[in-house]
């Protein structure tokens, strides 16, 4: 922050007010689709978080006793606001991570305001077991909240997945310390406020900004935080993981993808290549659910390739605040070179670049963002690392196959399990690979089409636990059996 280039200054916000970091230190934010800083972020450390555990423990002894009524009532009024301000929060979104302003406002920030009122309407449905014992007992759970809770979250979907955790925490009576990126802080700032105008009392929710290994291990580690929900990098949720585990903390965590998206040759061929599109290029592919290895059944294969190709070409690329734009920036300096080196060594790896592999250097307001072509390679083994790999970029791979057993062993291979499409109109062989396939979620003829009451989460090096509906008040409270004997 050497020399000022912005007057926007975020802050923390503890115990229901709006604080600077206890550092005085500011961390530099860039807009990826410029190049320059346009705002700062507190560059907090373990005294912010301790002071938010101390808000949030305060906090605790009222929220958790709250009425589900009231909690339900604030947090639908957050879902409303959220929804009053979509345009700010759309553009900050946009501003912040590169990602197109059309799907900021048509996906992240709606999809925000749906998990608040999702889980706000949810919570006074959610029941709990009771187990009889003829003519000796009746045992019942009871589910409390667990008390504190952690929640860290990624860049790619900044307010989405922020709110994916802290509105199930918060519906089920925890109070919460989260972090969002530190990539992408604007719009839980901007969430901060909202809660302010809402009516949620001071403490239930602290957001402290900063750097992981800084500010996240600091929630991992503090002692009152019992539960972490975490979405990120898979060798993230292993540190988390190392310090969290020696002190019994519940843990969900949320991680890697190399999703497989597998084509029959009888598929609905137009809309399995209109989906594919957004499965491969969305958000510039910055989703840990795109189908990033793309397995096309032989007979149909130069067909896809050719038709697939035309249509990746046209994607219009540009000022990610224009309405026109499909693909905007990618997130980060450090992250369009990681980009481009997989680029290359898919290359080194005796892959063909098909369409794209250049960074791009747009015209005007733009000139300076980081901005990556999607890019379509082919002639790759299966086993090499650009297949083995999480790219996290608008950089996807095309196999031929001939049988289901040879594509479900191409499926299955990497360390990560978390999602797969089909597209096939043979329901038989659908429900077969469904079984055989190694990951959370399967997708058949569709994708990203989600239902919050369903499981989400995934397998293998791809996280530990389940998100969504029940699972995620199960996660966010303790279950205790009550035995009395009749
Ligand atoms: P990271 O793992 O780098 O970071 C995720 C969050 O963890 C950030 O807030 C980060 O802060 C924080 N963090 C970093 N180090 C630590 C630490 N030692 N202790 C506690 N917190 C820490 O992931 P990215 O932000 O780069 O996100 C991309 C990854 O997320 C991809 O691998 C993607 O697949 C995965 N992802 C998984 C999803 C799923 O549902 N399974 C959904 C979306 C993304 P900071 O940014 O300040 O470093």
């Amino acid at each position: 922050m050497a020399n000022k280039k912005s007057d926007k200054f975020f802050k923390n916000y503890i115990n229901g007010s709006m604080q600077p970091p206890a550092s005085g230190m500011y961390i530099d934010n860039y807009n990826p689709a410029t190049g320059a800083v346009f705002s700062y972020i507190p560059d907090s450390d373990e005294r912010d978080v301790a002071a938010a555990v101390e808000a949030a423990c305060r906090a605790f002894a009222q929220w958790g006793n709250t009425s589900l009524d009231e909690r339900s009532r604030i947090l639908l009024r957050i879902a409303d606001l959220i929804e009053q301000n979509l345009p700010q929060l759309a553009a900050a979104e946009t501003e912040d991570s590169g990602k197109p302003i059309t799907l900021s406002s048509t996906l992240d920030i709606p999809r925000a305001a749906s998990n608040f009122r999702f889980f706000a309407t949810a919570v006074p449905h959610f029941a709990s077991e009771a187990h009889y014992m003829p003519g000796t007992a009746i045992n019942y759970t009871l589910r409390r909240p667990i008390g504190v809770v952690g929640c860290i979250s990624p860049w790619n979907l900044p307010l989405y997945l922020f709110t994916w955790k802290i509105a199930p925490a918060l519906a089920a009576g925890n109070c919460v310390v989260a972090k969002p990126s530190e990539i992408t802080p604007q719009t839980a700032f901007l969430l901060a406020e909202i809660c302010i105008n809402a009516g949620l009392p001071p403490g239930v929710l602290n957001i402290v900004h900063g750097y992981g290994p800084k500010v996240g291990r600091a929630i991992v580690g503090h002692e009152q935080v019992k539960a972490i929900s975490f979405t990120g990098g898979t060798k993230t949720g292993r540190d988390i993981a190392k310090l969290a585990a020696p002190m019994f903390k519940k843990l969900s965590l949320e991680l890697g993808g190399k999703n497989p998206n597998i084509i029959f040759a009888d598929c609905n061929f137009s809309e399995m290549l209109q989906t594919t599109v957004r499965s491969s290029f969305s958000n510039q592919g910055q989703i840990c659910l795109a189908g990033s290895r793309i397995f096309v059944q032989r007979p149909i294969y130069e067909k896809f390739k050719n038709e697939f190709i035309a249509k990746t070409y046209l994607l219009k690329m540009g000022d990610p605040m224009q309405e026109d734009t499909q693909i905007g920036a990618v997130v980060s300096k450090q992250h369009a070179e990681k980009i481009l080196s997989y680029i290359d060594l898919a290359q080194q790896e005796g892959g063909r670049v098909l369409v794209g592999g250049n960074a791009v250097k747009l015209k005007g307001r733009c000139s300076n963002g980081w901005f990556v072509e999607p890019t379509v390679i082919e002639g790759l083994d299966f086993t090499c690392r650009t297949n083995q790999e999480e790219i996290f970029g608008p950089v996807v791979t095309i196999t031929p196959f001939d049988t289901e057993e040879e594509v479900l062993q191409y499926a299955n291979s990497t360390q990560y399990g978390l999602s797969a499409t089909l597209w096939t109109q043979n329901l038989t062989r659908a429900h077969r690979m469904a079984e055989e396939l190694e990951c959370g979620i399967v997708w058949v003829n569709c994708w990203l089409l989600r239902d919050l009451r369903t499981p989400f989460g995934g397998v293998k090096n791809s996280g530990v636990g389940r998100e969504g509906g029940w699972e995620a008040f199960r996660f966010f409270t303790e279950a205790k059996n009550v035995c009395i004997k009749t």
